[in-house]
């Protein structure tokens, strides 16, 4: 076995130069901080990484109204707050920092190796990566990140009070963002490539009966144009083939999400779209390896089951554990 060398690496928690844990958390989302709390309630000394901002997904949102508990809604800022807060009062240490490889050993644990020369130790791991929104992929959209196309209502949003936006999208995500952004703009566009939408019914009958919105349906953006910022949308009819353009300052993007996967790419196996193949226990092809959350190819993404991925995971991670262990007691007797 590897000494580990200590540093000063770490965020939260009581040993800030701990590089040894049971188990180590890789996501610092709803699925990742939810593993965290119990992980920590079963007393495994358990590591979260976070490459970013602590929450995932819910940072590019405003209220979340279906977690349980909270009949009134509650902000998604606040809701963080409280994921975090309670893994941490659990024990789990928070670190900001990039994993760039797990690498499984003959032992059964891991190596997880961020920037630094040295690794951090795990005898098991829980990828709650979580996904990124994805990109139109059309002419405009890159040229005008930042100055009209956006991915985030909550951050964005206020930048275009009393001025036309576009929501581009069908999902629960454009719903949802198009229903907080009408709080602040003068209009929502909302872009469809169908007249059918995935998002759930009461989000589309709220959005129905919302004066400031308007749906282009059968329809797909073909650029974003603008001058030094967004001046509008020129979009195709899928059905007649006719092409218009709608002046809008902003263009919100809700098309779903990849998986952030491209660490365990070549490790684990994954489905074809990116996203981490699971058996219902939270196991991943490899031996050791858990995951939870939306990178996982799950039919539903939601707060709600990140979490419950989440504690199955850590269920089925103590039982690794507790086999690692039990193995390398046995070594360490037999030599
Ligand atoms: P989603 O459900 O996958 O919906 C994506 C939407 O974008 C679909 O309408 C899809 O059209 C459209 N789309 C995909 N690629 C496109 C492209 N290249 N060009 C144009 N349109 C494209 O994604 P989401 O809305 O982000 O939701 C992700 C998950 O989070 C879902 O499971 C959702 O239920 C959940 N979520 C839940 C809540 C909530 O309950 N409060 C809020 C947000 C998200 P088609 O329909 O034609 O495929």
């Amino acid at each position: 076995m590897l000494e580990f060398r200590v540093d000063e690496a770490g965020t939260s928690g009581h040993n800030t130069r701990q590089r040894e844990f049971d188990l180590a958390i890789i996501g610092a989302g709803p699925a990742g901080l939810t593993a965290g709390l119990y992980a920590g309630r079963a007393q495994l000394s358990t590591v979260i990484f976070d490459r970013g901002t602590i929450g995932g997904q819910l940072t590019l949102t405003d209220r979340v109204d279906n977690y349980p508990g909270f009949p009134e809604g509650i902000s998604a800022a606040d809701l963080i707050h409280r994921f975090r807060k309670h893994a941490e009062n659990f024990g789990a240490r928070i670190v900001l920092e990039e994993i760039q490889k797990i690498e499984p050993l003959d032992d059964g644990t891991f190596y997880l190796w961020g920037l630094e020369k040295e690794p951090y130790h795990a005898k098991a791991v829980i990828l709650a990566m979580g996904s990124r929104p994805r990109t139109l992929n059309v002419p405009g959209e890159k040229e005008f990140a930042g100055r009209g196309v956006s991915y985030c209502a909550v951050c964005d949003g206020p930048f275009f009070k009393d001025q036309p936006v576009a929501v581009v999208g069908g999902g629960d995500s454009a719903f949802e963002e198009g229903l907080y952004l009408s709080k602040i703009v003068s209009k929502v566009t909302l872009i469809h490539r169908r007249d059918e939408f995935r998002a759930a019914p009461i989000f589309v009958e709220q959005a129905r009966n919302n004066p400031k919105f308007e749906f282009v349906l059968n329809s797909v953006v073909e650029e974003i144009f603008g001058d030094s910022k967004v001046r509008g949308v020129r979009v195709r009819n899928r059905q007649t083939g006719e092409v218009k353009e709608i002046p809008v300052e902003a263009v919100f993007i809700f098309i779903g999400h990849i998986p952030n996967t491209d660490l365990v790419k070549g490790l684990v196996d994954l489905d074809e779209q990116g996203h981490v193949i699971t058996d219902e226990h939270m196991r991943t092809s490899v031996p050791g390896i858990f995951a939870a959350g939306d990178l996982r190819n799950t039919p539903i993404r939601q707060v709600t089951t990140a979490a419950g991925d989440a504690t199955i995971a850590v269920y089925t991670a103590q039982e690794y554990i507790r086999e690692v262990e039990a193995r390398l007691k046995h070594h360490a007797r037999t030599g």
